[in-house]
């Protein structure tokens, strides 16, 4: 399983090809679904298909996938839900279509969220842990009205293990990232700002990399990136360049 994220300056293909690139030096880790999310003005696209890539290639195929500048895309290692078109990530949370989330790890406490948000009328379209957290992130941004913030009340309500990646259509030049049991690197480009479960994920395009620590929130920008503890506390992660070839 593996995850990537992209943000640039400027709406083009590059989104969609980084992320898909990212995803195929990741599939070593083995995967059962993919899928990919792009901001596309004030919604987000999103395309994903249980199975190799090969089918969300297909999937794709037709063209009709919108230039974008932030993407985020996921290959998934089923814990709770079949490897389904459904259940593969990512996962949409409000009404509005607008916000989209790829996870790797295990929300434990998923069940008694779910039941809390049942409750309140949000309908599931899928079977995983992950759904829940889309739909505390939306209802949290609809608040906080700010990715970074939404992002940090929700992790303090999840337990278990989560590399978690959110795009927001109101916050279209950013994707925020937290992580907590489970790995989570920025890639520093120009003009340009990657992340990935692992360096497999950006190596092509950068070998500047800053590895988050525990319980720390990271949120990119074209130009910029800055990271927090859970707290919300402004933090750092470790900054080094990765030494291995691209080719190996
Ligand atoms: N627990 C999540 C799911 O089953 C994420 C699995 C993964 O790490 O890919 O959908």
């Amino acid at each position: 399983c593996g995850i990537v994220g992209y943000v640039g300056s400027q709406p083009s293909s590059r989104a969609l090809d980084v992320v898909m690139e990212g995803l195929s030096r990741l599939e070593y880790r083995g995967y059962d679904s993919a899928g990919v999310a792009l901001v596309d003005g004030d919604s987000v696209f999103t395309e994903k298909r249980a199975g190799k890539l090969a089918n969300l290639v297909s999937a794709l195929g037709s063209g009709s996938a919108p230039e974008a500048k932030t993407a985020i895309g996921h290959t998934r290692w089923a814990t709770h839900g079949g490897p389904t078109d459904a259940n593969a990530h990512p996962h949409r949370g409000g009404a509005d279509g607008k916000l989209a989330v790829v996870h790797n790890g295990i929300i434990e406490n998923f069940h008694a969220l779910k039941n809390e948000l049942v409750q309140q009328g949000v309908s599931f379209t899928s079977e995983t842990d992950t759904e829940v957290s889309a739909h505390l992130l939306s209802e949290a941004f609809a608040e906080a009205r700010n990715l970074t913030e939404a992002m940090r009340l929700v992790v303090n309500r999840l337990e278990g293990a989560f590399t978690l990646l959110a795009v927001h259509a109101d916050d279209p030049d950013t994707v925020v990232a937290a992580r907590r049991n489970s790995p989570l690197v920025v890639g520093l480009g120009e003009g340009e700002n990657f992340l990935g479960s692992d360096v497999a994920a950006f190596i092509g395009h950068t070998k500047h990399a800053v590895e988050l620590e525990q319980d720390q929130i990271v949120t990119i920008t074209p130009e910029r990136y800055s990271i927090i503890g859970f707290d919300g506390t402004p933090a750092q992660g470790k900054d080094y360049e990765v030494t291995w070839d691209a080719a190996a």
